[in-house]
């Protein structure tokens, strides 16, 4: 090959408009992953497992709850937190949700709506992933529409008493702790439920054919007394919820490209190799156009991802913006996974490459954290102010 191809990242140089911590912290994150994820991501999402200790070894780097302030969270800006997202989706996408499920929807449900007691006694050790979190939303007959949940919370006493099942549960089987949302006589709330609780388990969801790499469970909730202190003193409406999807929103904007880039990094370094009529297959047109429009899209929607990062820093973000983002990103990178699966023939279809174990998880990402569907119609609601959801 003649010259040093340039990275589908580097061709606008957008690297020249992140700071200094905020490429440092991304290296180092990058360097993680090489090490830590790659040499063993095969074979995790093989034996559809994901080690806990992972948990642990995140905490230490301080990537859990990591633009935080405070309870041992290591306080970066948002940006930062999107491209330690960014790099771990390259690595995998169940990575990248072990870290948002712990930080962005457990950690965030406690340190947005928790008392200064609760945030004291789950925050410290959540970000030092010596406790696992999950946060339960989703129930078998609600997803997309969480107001119509049955998961029910009564008073008895001093105490509350639950009852209910939720549905597709990141780290729900692995987690110390789960986040539950729950009907209350005054709305909904969140409480905090130790999974040694009786009456709560977490059977695992088997035979998934995405996002293994991950654990996702059911939670059954049967008559589960905790004291009145398990209750998030802050919320009492499905705000509550929703300010967390925001959160975890955000990682995705920036992660889903992570899990593009690096399929697309694949796809042209084995165009490079792979000789076909007796030359390379880079140096097809078709197969080079098919290059150029993945890279531009990456680098388009890089530049959409910072520029809501900077929004977010800036604490202008709004969740409609958030929407567009993730629509938009998750899309494209869903795209992206599958046209790089094309330039890779039969070889694309193993383990032995990246891209489509990527694309098969881009189809958990493009569901969970609100469907592309919803996303579509909060902008089509923000562009008419007719809302079109029922
Ligand atoms: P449904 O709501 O049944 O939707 C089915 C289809 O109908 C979708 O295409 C949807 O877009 C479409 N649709 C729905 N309403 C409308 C409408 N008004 N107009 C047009 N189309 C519509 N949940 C949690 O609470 N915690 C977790 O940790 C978690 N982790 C997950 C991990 C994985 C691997 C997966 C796959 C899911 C996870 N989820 C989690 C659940 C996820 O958030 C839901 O699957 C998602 O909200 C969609 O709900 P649903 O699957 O019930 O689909």
């Amino acid at each position: 090959m003649p010259r040093t191809p340039v990275g589908p990242l580097e061709l606008l140089a957008v690297d020249h408009l992140l700071g200094d911590e905020e490429r440092a912290i991304q290296a180092t994150v990058r360097k993680v992953v090489d090490e830590r994820v790659r040499p063993n991501i095969a074979q995790w999402f093989e034996e559809a497992t994901i080690p806990r200790e992972l948990a642990r070894e995140f905490g230490a780097l301080g990537l859990l709850g990591m633009h935080f302030d405070g309870y041992g969270c290591a306080g970066t800006n948002a940006v930062s937190y999107g491209l330690a997202c960014m790099e771990l989706e390259a690595g995998d996408s169940g990575v990248r949700s072990l870290v948002s499920v712990q930080g962005s929807l457990a950690m965030y449900s406690i340190y947005r709506w928790g008392s200064e007691e609760q945030k004291q006694e789950w925050l410290p050790r959540m970000a030092a992933g010596e406790l696992v979190g999950c946060f339960g939303l989703t129930e078998p007959d609600f997803g997309s529409n969480p107001g119509g949940m049955r998961t029910r919370a009564r008073r008895d006493g001093d105490e509350w008493v639950l009852d209910g099942t939720k549905m597709w549960i990141t780290n729900g089987s692995i987690a110390d702790v789960a986040i539950v949302w729950a009907r209350t006589e005054d709305g909904f709330g969140g409480f905090i439920v130790p999974t040694d609780t009786p009456g709560f388990s977490a059977p695992k969801i088997t035979s998934k054919l995405s996002l293994r790499a991950s654990v996702t469970s059911e939670l059954v909730l049967e008559s589960v007394r905790l004291p009145a202190g398990a209750r998030l003193p802050e919320v009492h409406s499905l705000r509550g919820p929703l300010s967390c999807l925001d959160e975890a929103r955000f990682g995705i904007v920036f992660g889903s490209l992570g899990a593009a880039r690096d399929c697309l990094e694949t796809a042209i370094a084995y165009s490079r190799e792979r000789e076909v009529f007796d030359r390379p297959i880079a140096g097809f047109q078709l197969t080079q156009k098919k290059l150029a429009d993945m890279a531009l899209e990456l680098q388009k929607g890089f530049l959409l991802a910072l520029h809501l990062g900077r929004l977010k820093d800036a604490g202008r973000l709004e969740a409609r913006q958030v929407s567009l983002g993730k629509l938009n990103n998750v899309r494209e990178a869903i795209a992206i996974a599958r046209e790089c699966r094309t330039i890779l023939g039969a070889n694309g279809v193993t383990l032995e490459y990246p891209v489509l174990r990527h694309a098969n998880n881009l189809e958990s990402v493009l569901t969970y954290e609100g469907t592309s569907e919803v996303h579509t119609l909060v902008i089509g609601q923000a562009l008419t102010g007719v809302g079109a959801f029922s």
